[in-house]
């Protein structure tokens, strides 16, 4: 058995995991005992931990490898940059350059390089989410690794991250988005049929990790880029019936 113990690519580095990793039900192949390169390096090799250089602290500092959110274009990692070492005290890491950041990725989901590419993006940066990330085939349907949950990204993604980031402009917050429930002093400074549009469409993926992954990346942008966007038809959902309202509904939200 030359395949990964975690996720089945080539493999040639020894099963080194730590007597406190827990996802052992999740190995592809329970019976090897070699990781690949990938997983081995994050996990126990050379980028398990690494240096940083921190500008606005103007110092060193020392980073997981799981804690980085990262895009690999086949098996090369395009983004960030790890080249170069740096020494401190008695540790010797690799250095990480250009963290990516939400912008970034943003702009990786909306228009992701040439396949075959990975995008894995840690959430929380306290687990080890190389090992689960798929790799994509396609530009228009791909598996993105969010934390330790794979979400398809497609066409509708754009449709949707457009309609959360016109209700941002609109003034709402993320967690007003995500839940639905609107401070009903901004609803009656909006409350026109373009907002029962956005509403009844980020409605169909609420509770799902897809607003999950695009409240995470949403950006507030330029009211020229909302006005833009505000062109674009919503994405048709199952319909609605709100406009007749009344305050003691609007109380409600
Ligand atoms: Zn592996």
């Amino acid at each position: 058995m030359f395949n990964c113990y975690l996720c089945a690519k080539p493999a040639s580095n020894p099963l080194e995991l730590s007597n406190t990793f827990t996802m052992h039900s999740s190995a592809k192949c329970p019976d090897s005992k070699l990781l690949c390169d990938r997983c081995y390096s994050t996990i126990s090799g050379n980028q398990k931990q690494l240096w940083y250089w921190n500008e606005g602290k103007n110092k060193w500092s020392k980073l997981w490898g799981r804690s980085l959110s990262r895009v690999y274009q086949g098996d090369t990692l395009i983004a960030p940059i790890i080249e170069g070492t740096h020494t401190e005290g008695k540790d010797t890491f690799l250095v990480v350059k250009n963290l990516l950041t939400r912008v970034e990725i943003r702009e990786y989901l909306l228009t992701p390089p040439e396949p075959p590419f990975t995008i894995a993006i840690a959430e929380s940066g306290q687990k080890h989410i190389i090992p689960w990330a798929l790799e994509a085939r396609s530009r228009t349907l791909f598996p993105v690794q969010f934390e330790l949950d794979t979400v398809y990204v497609d066409s509708r993604f754009k449709k949707y991250l457009q309609i959360y980031e016109e209700l941002m402009g609109l003034g709402f917050s993320k967690t007003e988005i995500d839940s639905g429930n609107y401070r009903s002093d901004k609803l009656m400074k909006v409350f026109d049929d373009r907002f029962w549009e956005l509403e009844g469409g980020i409605k169909a993926i609420r509770d799902t990790r897809l607003i999950e992954l695009i409240n995470y990346i949403a950006q507030l942008q330029s009211n020229a880029f909302v006005a833009e966007i505000t062109s674009i038809p919503v994405i048709p959902v199952s319909p609605m019936s709100p406009p007749a309202i009344n305050p003691v509904q609007v109380s409600l939200f």
